[in-house]
């Protein structure tokens, strides 16, 4: 069988709990800058962020929460966010991290088929109709308690500790292999799964992610992706604190301003983001007087990067260490990155080569074979850093993992003869027209090429001739004329093949996406084939 696995070369897996790996690294960086929240200029040493998270882990335990109970946390990305993650995985508690996307169905799912019975959730949620959706959803919960941070509740809740909490006996207790995190995926994929998650998951992850990118206790990370999802909490979050280097928050959720503010203000040695806030970022009319030379490096990851966008990264931004991830919610997330000294190419057209400690293969999605280098199959991947399942979800679990510890990624991907790995597609995202198969990346990365194009993205419409049609949703850059269908195909004829040529045009202003910046494919097909008239 052909896989792909490296590790000799790298360190170790981490065989231990978060805890106890966050009190080694404050026991060697006590009085380095841990954490700092950029909006209200609040600040922490390791010693002081380790007090904090002490202080709410004996509050939890002095109000009940026992080892392997749910604690959810439905609130913008805040000190407290990261605080209680560090608390609850002290305390062996699992914590749910819930979209703040989320409306009352996928709320109600996710409380209840998780059985959270302690909320955490923000102040400014409390007085929005998110605090309606709680008040709304709760009685068929399992909620006994709702703790609004920036309100009266924290400090309440806070001072429920006696001190006679025996935390280190908590501490002591955990394996490294509970479960300690439930994500619910993002959902472009259908309705959330509760991807179940071990400290021995997220933990290496969140390590190797950074150990990748040269991460020392020199580097401070400006963190404008949302920390219920793993890129924030784990390749973030994780990723500094087990290198003892300085989580910056800039701010409750994305703003490209902001962003650059607070890497130029901080000095930031290193920025993550999805393509989309790059190309936010670089997009603002101010984007080059800020000062971003202490930037060295980065993660992308969720969605490819276009070429120029990371020339620009390159060029303007000071990333030249910048790597490009690739991973999913239920692989904790990271199986595949590129190197700091990895060339444009690698950058853009591959997802990197597998990770340490991980193995991968591409395989026929039909027959489960796997297939040689330079063609397309399912990228599957086994390892420390598969998800220990779906919450209470044996059924779908059995979907994607397989008996021999495979989780199939429905990402279709090509592993080169380099070793790196490139995604085509999605299974779902792939077009067939007039019975050829069309990976939507492939275009979109041409039409980036056109000079008034800002951002585009491509879907299938539906065709009685062929079964599908192309269609590209186009963002034109300001000032720039409209593009129509005949101004595409007069730039593509001759370089791309005619089935690769959209047959229709749409410009748009936004894209739909989640909140952590994924295009929702499915949503913008079902809009364009309604913008045209198509059935
Ligand atoms: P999530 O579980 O929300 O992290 O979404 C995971 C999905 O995002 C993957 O299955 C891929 O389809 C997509 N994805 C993540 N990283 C990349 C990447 N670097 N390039 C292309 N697609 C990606």
């Amino acid at each position: 069988m052909l896989s792909y696995a490296r590790g000799a070369e790298s360190p170790a897996l981490l065989e231990e709990t978060i805890g106890e790996n966050f009190e080694r690294t404050v026991a060697a960086h006590g009085d380095r800058e841990a954490l700092v929240e950029f909006a209200t200029g609040r600040r922490w040493t390791y010693t002081e962020l380790n007090a904090d998270v002490d202080a709410l882990a004996r509050a939890l335990m002095a109000v009940g929460v026992a080892k392997g109970d749910r604690v959810g946390i439905w609130a913008p990305n805040c000190a407290e966010w990261t605080i209680t993650q560090y608390a609850t995985a002290k305390i062996g508690a699992v914590l749910v991290n819930i979209n703040p996307a989320y409306r009352t169905h996928e709320l109600a799912f996710a409380l209840e088929q998780s059985g959270v019975t302690l909320l955490i959730s923000a102040s400014t949620f409390k007085t929005s109709d998110y605090g309606a959706m709680i008040d709304e959803v709760r009685a068929g919960t399992a909620v006994r308690t709702v703790v609004y941070l920036d309100t009266d509740d924290w400090p309440q809740l806070l001072d429920c500790a006696t001190g006679a909490e025996d935390l280190a006996g908590r501490l002591a207790s955990l394996s490294p292999h509970d479960p300690i995190n439930i994500q619910y995926t993002s959902g472009t994929t259908g309705f959330p799964k509760g991807a179940t998650l071990s400290h021995r998951n997220i933990l290496n992850n969140g390590f190797f992610v950074t150990e990748t990118i040269g991460f020392t206790p020199e580097d401070r990370l400006a963190i404008p992706v949302p920390f219920y999802h793993c890129f924030g909490m784990v390749m973030a979050n994780l990723g500094c604190t087990t290198h003892g280097a300085t989580m910056v928050i800039p701010g409750p959720a994305f703003d490209a301003a902001t962003t650059l503010k607070s890497i130029q203000d901080e000095r930031c040695t290193a920025v993550y983001g999805v393509p989309t806030m790059f190309i936010g970022m670089q997009a603002l009319p101010a984007f080059a007087e800020y000062d971003l030379s202490s930037l060295r490096t980065g993660i992308m990851a969720g969605a490819p990067c276009p070429v120029e966008v990371m020339k620009r990264c390159v060029t303007e931004m000071h990333l030249a260490e910048v790597s490009i991830a690739y991973g999913m919610t239920e692989t904790s997330p990271v199986s595949c990155q590129t190197l700091v000294d990895d060339d444009l190419d690698r950058r853009t057209a591959t997802i990197g080569r597998v990770h340490p400690h991980v193995e991968i293969k591409i395989v026929d999605p039909e027959t489960g074979e796997t297939v040689d280098r330079g063609r397309p199959g399912e990228f599957c991947t086994r390892g420390y850093s598969v998800m220990i399942g779906y919450w209470q979800d044996p059924e779908r679990t059995a979907d994607v993992l397989d008996a021999d510890g495979w989780m199939h990624t429905g990402d279709l991907a090509v592993m080169r003869e380099d070793g790196y790995a490139l995604i085509v597609g999605r299974i779902k995202d792939m077009v067939i027209r007039g019975g050829e198969n069309v990976y939507p990346r492939e275009i979109e990365e041409f039409l980036y090429t056109h000079p008034d194009i800002e951002d585009v993205q491509v879907v299938g419409v539906p065709d009685e001739r062929f079964g599908e049609e192309l269609c590209a949703c186009i963002k034109v850059r300001a000032g720039a004329a409209p593009l129509d269908a005949a101004a595409i195909r007069a730039f593509a004829t001759g370089k791309l093949a005619h089935y690769k040529i959209p047959r229709y045009v749409r410009l748009v202003e936004q894209f739909p996406t989640t909140v952590t910046g994924k295009i929702r494919k499915i949503e913008m097909r079902a809009e364009s084939a309604k913008a045209l008239g198509l059935p």
